[in-house]
């Protein structure tokens, strides 16, 4: 069952078990796949809910399209939240992080532009981020599709995600404890239901980028003895917290 076509689909797109799938979402489902009236899929929608779906008509139509089956059970989230502030790397750099990210669990992004960003993100980057993130949890049978918020400054991303749970950022010089040692140190039984983390730009963090997450509950923390890129770097973060939280 799980073999069948997966698509990620925004809450308003369904009505009373009815779905009305987007001019993209048909040309997909009708031409690519060639699926016809009769045939079934899998939706995503966005509550962590999969169900099966299945076509009422042949592709390119007027809506609604399919209509809802059955619910599909399902759990590949992650017992907690992942919050990932990243200062945006050069280039397409965070495309990776996104696609990377989602396949690992994170729940939300939060790009932010620090002191030594270089980017400067047009609202054409947003969509593609989204996209990319969109397809990645299709792709990994995630039951949400991650939140990828517009980019804010270091000092809101940081001030508005201060949050009482735990909160790290990266740092790779200033021999820090290791995000795997703080993370193995954390009672069994009191495992935080959220743990946000930052990760630097190709130029690092500013000494007083550091200074104010650490004014604000961050506690920075070190992925290991080698530098790593900045598109490397939130992906390793990731790895780790989901190699320490996920038991099965
Ligand atoms: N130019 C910086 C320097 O020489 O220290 C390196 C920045 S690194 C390319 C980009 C970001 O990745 C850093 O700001 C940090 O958040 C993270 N990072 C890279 N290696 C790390 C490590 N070993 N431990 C913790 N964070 C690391």
């Amino acid at each position: 069952m799980v073999q069948l076509q997966r698509i990620a689909i925004a809450p308003e797109q369904l009505q009373n078990q009815h779905l009305y799938l987007t001019a993209e979402q048909q040309h997909y489902l009708g031409r690519v796949l060639r699926l016809k009236q009769g045939d079934r899929f899998i939706i995503i929608e966005g509550q962590g809910q999969w169900w099966i779906a299945e076509l009422l008509v042949n592709l390119p139509a007027s809506s609604p399209q399919a209509k809802l089956i059955e619910i599909v059970s399902i759990q590949t989230e992650l017992p907690i939240e992942i919050i990932l502030i990243v200062s945006l790397p050069k280039a397409d750099g965070f495309e990776e992080i996104v696609r990377c990210c989602t396949e690992l669990g994170v729940t939300q992004f939060i790009p932010v532009i620090s002191k030594r960003t270089v980017l400067k993100p047009s609202s054409q980057k947003l969509e593609r981020w989204r996209r990319i993130a969109t397809e990645s949890a299709e792709q990994s049978e995630r039951q949400i599709v991650p939140t990828i918020f517009d980019p804010v400054s270091f000092k809101l991303g940081v001030e508005k995600n201060n949050q009482s749970c735990h909160q790290y950022i990266c740092e790779g010089r200033g021999n820090y404890q290791s995000l795997t040692q703080e993370l193995i140190s954390i009672e069994t039984g009191k495992i935080p239901n959220k743990i946000i983390i930052a990760t630097g730009p190709e130029g690092g963090w500013t000494e007083a980028e550091i200074q104010d997450a650490i004014g604000i509950g961050f506690q920075p923390v070190s992925l290991g003895k080698r530098i790593l890129r900045a598109i490397t770097a939130p992906i390793v973060a990731v790895s780790q917290i989901v190699g320490i939280i996920e038991k099965t």
